[in-house]
């Protein structure tokens, strides 16, 4: 049992097997030479950096945790659901996850296909050549397309302009469901965490169901400490977590040394007054 509050954890970031651009391996190598010690790559929707990073991290002597990013649409949103402790030759969760990437080659294609209209030609290819793995080709891979052409100057910039929803370059997609998701993560012995709550549009209404729901459904975490969140939600989130007795993560949501701000294992630590998810995971 690790329960260790000042346990520098780092249990949400992406390797060039999802959007990242770093291999597995790079990513224990800077993660451990950030102070991290128990780590977790968390690739959207794909298991296949998990082995490498695994044997990354114990050549290093750092523990680490089977992961996932598992997109989900609930409530017409889009929303992650991270699985830590998973094992990743579940055929149940490798099955699942294999299904919610199977539309992502023909949304890519119609993504170009409006990007197209908007002037941008050749999308699809170019956004390829930037996907570690084709079969996660995801919108990040567009940006930096977009960024390579000069049509913006950082990947926050296109998203604010493309990609996203009313922008040319959106193309709706229907993602897991979020009882699969969960049934996956629980079957391949992990526990399920809500990443980065703050990012999501919903009213507190919604919010609140989602909690709910996610709670009924076995979930038993949220994460707190991320990238994504603001000091102010770490306060936020750090209450929801007391209020639902969830187990609070910690993750930077690292992509890429020049893209993310915030590095692995330097985020704070989490609230004393909240329990780490990693109290039950061993
Ligand atoms: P997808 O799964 O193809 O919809 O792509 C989602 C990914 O796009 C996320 O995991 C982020 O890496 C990236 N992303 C989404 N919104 C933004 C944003 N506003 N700025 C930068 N990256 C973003
Ligand atoms: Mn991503
Ligand atoms: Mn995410
Ligand atoms: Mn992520």
């Amino acid at each position: 049992m690790i329960s260790n509050l000042s346990l520098n954890a780092d249990l949400h970031c992406h390797s060039v097997v999802s959007d990242g651009t770093l291999t597995p391996e790079e990513l224990a190598q800077r993660a451990y030479a950030n102070g991290v010690r128990l780590w977790a790559l968390t690739d959207h929707d794909e298991l296949g950096g998990q082995k490498r990073a695994s044997d990354a991290a114990k050549a290093l002597g750092m523990k680490y945790l089977g992961g996932v990013e598992i997109s989900v649409t609930w409530m017409g949103q889009t929303i992650h659901i991270v699985g830590l402790g998973i094992d990743p030759d579940n055929t149940g969760l490798v099955e699942g996850l294999r299904q919610t990437r199977n539309g992502r080659g023909n949304r890519a294609k119609l993504m170009a296909e409006q990007l197209l209209k908007a002037g941008i030609p050749d999308a699809y290819e170019g956004a390829l050549h930037f996907a570690g793995n084709h079969d996660l080709i995801s919108r990040t891979h567009f940006a930096r397309f977009l960024v390579e052409q000069g049509i913006c100057k950082n990947t926050e910039q296109v998203f604010k302009n493309y990609l996203v929803e009313d922008k040319p370059g959106y193309v709706p997609h229907m993602w897991a469901k979020l009882e699969d998701a969960l049934a996956w993560i629980k079957a391949a012995g992990g526990v399920a965490v809500i990443a980065h709550p703050g990012r999501y549009s919903f009213n507190a209404m919604q919010m609140e169901q989602l909690f709910i729901r996610f709670k009924e459904l076995g979930g038993l975490g949220i994460e707190v400490i991320t990238g994504s969140h603001s000091p102010d939600q770490y306060k936020a989130y750090g209450k929801i977590a007391q209020q639902y007795g969830f187990l609070a993560s910690r993750g930077s949501d690292f992509h890429d040394p020049n893209e993310s701000h915030i590095d692995l294992g330097v985020l704070p630590l989490l609230p004393d007054n909240l329990t780490p998810i990693w109290s039950v995971l061993h």
